[in-house]
């Protein structure tokens, strides 16, 4: 049933000769910090009890200057200021796995020596070290390269005076087209550096949500929220573990509310002129299917963009909230029609995306949406939501700036509401052990319906979505794929990189 399997591409780096000496400087602060932080576990050996997730937080608690922790027991500031979070992560996880790996080892041996004693046996075996010299590659997180294409890649490193993006040439085997790309790791070989690319193959119908979530700690989601207002899609990409990787603003909502705002008001100027109704009916069924039109395209342009989002960075479930119930407006008729067709088009671009998503091998799924806007992604503290240059007090709905002031995060809300939706789904399958430390200090409202919830459809089907394209234009070139297998060569090639509205 595990639809992916790992290889890892092995290419040569072909640089100028002195970015040789900054990958090395690099590689000498990756080992020092991973050192480092092997020594922070060892002196809080608790942490190797947490999941991978917990113990970065954790770790990052023992070490990481922030405005709420300005403190920290172990800062890192010790050994280099101004770590890019990513690199500091990835050695954090690259410390978390030997210290997991020694203890394990020290454990085993303790098992044997107290075998052998009570045996009556004498026991010679030498315990377990720690590791005296650090050799390791560094791993470049999503946001430590980018521009990746076939033959170069920009890529952050540490000169050994100061961080720097370096262009690269890459030769030998290209990376395939039909596979997720993973993390490169940065390797010496003598004088010569390589990029070693980890590679997962996806064949066949992508694996369920609940396997992909409780077995591997790097699962890739891309949460959806999705709003009515300038920001139609907020999505970001993060991992089970809960490492944020990316987010994108899918824009435009103005302009097409104001468009469809401009229709609806001719459609009921029309309407309130008596006496040349045949005329003005005429008139108004070419309006709506010019609104029908345009709310068509641009579902379709929306959802296509969240998909290659998801694909680009590898994510392999797609996530959205429930859409509720549409809650009546006052006003005009120009108003309450514009919100009562940017309702229907949220749902059409969730259908639109789980289907595109399918295509590809993403699975969809959608989560309770109560209160996912005031939740913190980080504590799950009620935030305060305020909009730019007003006082940061009190929830003003839909204005676009939130803080928390229970761990002080703060940024853009619908990015957060975005990061909150995805962290629900994970929540569904974790046990109550796994939860945080410092778990929910007080969840807004009412809480996610408990893990019992059985998957939603589409989370369970294998086969194809439900969703209903017959008659609608995008439907027509996925429709080699029926059985299942991902023409992965094929997939997404048609969408623009830039979304542009069908009227501008
Ligand atoms: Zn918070």
């Amino acid at each position: 049933m595990a639809a992916k399997a790992t290889t890892t591409i092995k290419q040569v780096l072909n640089h100028q000769a002195e970015h040789g000496a900054w990958f090395a400087a690099n590689q000498a602060l990756f080992n020092r910090v991973t050192a480092f932080y092997f020594g922070v576990i060892q002196a809080h050996e608790k942490v190797l009890a947490l999941s991978d997730k917990d113990a970065l937080t954790a770790l990052e608690k023992l070490t990481h200057t922030t405005q709420s922790n300005p403190t920290p027991v172990m800062p890192l500031e010790e050994i280099l200021e101004d770590i890019p979070a990513l690199f500091r992560r990835a050695a954090i996880n690259a410390a978390l796995g030997s210290a997991r790996s020694f203890s394990s080892h020290l454990q085993q041996w303790r098992k044997r020596k107290e075998k052998a004693e009570a045996k009556g046996k004498g026991f010679h075996e030498r315990p377990p070290v720690p590791p005296r010299a650090w050799n390791k590659s560094a791993t470049l997180y999503a946001g430590m390269w980018k521009e990746r294409a076939g033959s170069s890649m920009v890529m952050k490193v540490w000169t050994g005076t100061c961080w720097s993006w370096v262009k690269v040439r890459i030769i030998g085997r290209d990376l395939p087209t039909d596979a997720e790309i993973g993390s490169p790791q940065l390797i010496r070989r003598g004088n010569q550096w390589w990029l070693h690319t980890p590679v997962e193959k996806q064949f066949k119908s992508p694996g369920k949500i609940e396997k992909q979530v409780t077995t591997n700690a790097q699962t890739r989601m891309c949460a959806v929220d999705l709003n009515i207002n300038e920001h139609l899609a907020v999505c970001t990409i993060q991992t089970v573990e809960g490492t944020i990787l990316a987010t994108t603003f899918i824009g435009g909502g103005r302009r097409i509310s104001g468009f469809r705002k401009k229709q609806l008001g001719r459609i009921a100027r029309n309407r309130s002129k008596t006496g040349i109704i045949a005329e003005g009916e005429q008139d108004n069924a070419d309006l709506w299917r010019k609104i029908r039109q345009v709310d068509e395209q641009v579902a379709h342009l929306v959802s296509a963009r969240i998909v290659q989002f998801a694909q680009a960075h590898q994510a392999s479930i797609l996530v959205f909230e429930h859409l509720g119930n549409l809650k009546p407006e006052k006003g005009k008729y120009s108003r309450r029609g514009n919100n009562k067709r940017a309702y229907w088009m949220k749902g059409r671009i969730f259908n639109y995306a789980k289907y595109k998503a399918w295509h590809i091998g993403v699975i969809t799924s959608r989560v309770n949406p109560a209160n996912t806007s005031r939740e913190c992604h980080r504590c799950h503290s009620l935030v305060i939501r305020y909009n730019a240059g007003e006082r940061a007090e009190g929830y003003t709905p839909g204005a676009s700036l939130v803080r928390c002031s229970h761990c002080w995060m703060q940024g853009h809300a619908d990015r957060n509401a975005s990061l909150v939706i995805g962290q629900r789904l994970i929540a569904r399958y974790q046990t109550p052990l796994k939860e945080k430390p410092h778990a929910p200090v007080r969840r807004a409202g009412r809480e996610e319906k408990s893990s019992g919830v059985a998957l939603s459809q589409e989370a369970k089907s294998k086969s194809r979505p439900s969703t209903d394209l017959a008659g609608y234009g995008e439907s027509n070139e996925h429709g080699t794929a029926q059985d299942g297998l991902l023409r992965m060569d094929e997939r997404l090639s048609d969408i623009p990189c830039q979304l542009r509205l069908p009227f501008e």
